[in-house]
């Protein structure tokens, strides 16, 4: 099980997946993407939990 996700869920227009194994990393690496491709430099609490809620098992 993976999890994965889909960066366009979040909100961006954007096809980035992010897959990670424990939704930990899956937020950091979210994170991450967010600040390269979309010039985010703060995951704001609101953020974090947006991309909690479209996070998916896979
Ligand atoms: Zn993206």
């Amino acid at each position: 099980m993976k999890k994965v996700i889909h960066c366009r869920d979040v909100g961006f227009d954007c096809d980035g997946i992010i897959t990670a194994r424990t939704e930990e990393e899956a937020l950091t690496l979210a994170a991450e993407h967010a600040n390269k491709v979309h010039g985010v430099t703060k995951v704001t609490p609101e953020i974090a939990s947006k991309i909690k809620s479209v996070m998916r098992d896979e």
